[in-house]
């Protein structure tokens, strides 16, 4: 169960002993006020445990789907602004594809009543995260304390188990038609998806494709600041795969691009379809032989326009 007796007073400053040292950063950020909300917050979060089960629901659905709209309403105009409409000629210049007219609307949208259904699905998983059913923890003790390999090992799990997960689910999703016409094509209706795409498809989609990160806790021991941290990191993550930006050297043929999903990655995916099912990375989409990477896809295009066999473009499925 997460509770909230969170620090332990050290000197003068609120520093948990068997915790991350982040007194280091008390000369750079306000840490003593950020340990008191912190703090608080924990302590209003655990104070639900109390209430009436369908109270601490509602609760607890209310504040993901407030999260989850700060997120977008912050992170996808900066993102637009930026790379579509400031530095457009650079990114999307007029001469490339673009988004139809009205989508930014039907993205924003379909975004915004996506949330509280998406919400609701997802807090289930809350409400038995905060009993104490799943293997999230808060406190370091002197039993469990931090270490900088267990973080990493957390955030390495956290990383393959869900990048496997979703890309299954999301192979699903294209496998069975009734499934994909149901509850993910909205989310392909973005040919050319813009950062508003992100959070833009069937709350049934989002929810689905979400399961990972919540079977995730029950499986493996998990610190709930890092887990929080990187769900944040997961949400900027899908925003930049749908701003179509090469910041993971694909046109260049870079190494990180072969390993890592990046934004052209997605892009193939959402004009093309049956392609990059993956989340962060390319391994499964490797191993399962639905890998397509930008010059493969220009390749293909080059010889389909010479007029060969329309098949080809389909030669890596075969
Ligand atoms: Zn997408
Ligand atoms: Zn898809």
């Amino acid at each position: 169960m997460i509770n909230a007796t969170t620090v332990a007073m050290s000197a003068n400053s609120l520093i948990n002993v068997h915790g991350p040292p982040l007194h280091l950063l008390d000369g750079i950020l306000p840490m003593q006020l950020i340990y008191t909300l912190v703090d608080q917050l924990i302590d209003f979060l655990a104070s639900t445990n109390d209430m009436n089960i369908w109270v601490q629901f509602l609760i607890l659905s209310a504040i993901a789907a407030f999260g989850a709209a700060l997120i977008f309403t912050i992170t996808c105009p900066l993102s637009y602004l930026y790379f579509f409409v400031w530095k457009k000629d650079k990114y999307h210049p007029a001469h490339e594809p673009q988004p139809f007219p009205g989508q930014i609307a039907l993205e924003i949208k379909m975004s915004y009543k996506a949330f509280p259904f998406l919400s609701l699905l997802t807090a289930p998983f809350f409400v038995l995260e905060m009993r104490g059913y799943s293997r999230l923890y808060w406190n370091f003790t002197a039993e469990n304390p931090f270490t900088w390999m267990n973080f990493l090992l957390m955030t390495v799990v956290f990383l393959v188990f869900t990048d496997t997960g979703i890309y299954w689910v999301h192979r699903f999703e294209h496998t069975y038609t009734w499934i994909y016409k149901f509850i993910h094509k909205p989310h392909h209706k973005w040919i050319n998806p813009t950062p508003f795409a992100a959070f833009a498809f069937h709350p049934l989609d989002g929810w689905a494709q979400s399961l990972p990160y919540h079977f995730l806790v029950f499986f493996f021991p998990m610190q709930l600041g890092l887990y929080l941290g990187l769900f944040v990191f997961v949400q900027l993550w899908t925003v930049s795969i749908h701003d179509g930006v090469d910041w993971c050297g694909e046109k260049e043929g870079s190494l990180r691009s072969y390993y890592l999903n990046g934004s052209l990655h997605h892009s193939i995916h959402h004009s093309k379809f049956v392609y990059n099912y993956g989340q962060y990375f390319t391994f499964w989409d490797r191993i399962m032989k639905s890998h397509c990477s930008w010059h493969q896809l220009l390749e293909r295009q080059e010889r389909l326009r010479r007029g060969c066999n329309k098949r080809l473009f389909d030669e890596q499925k075969e």
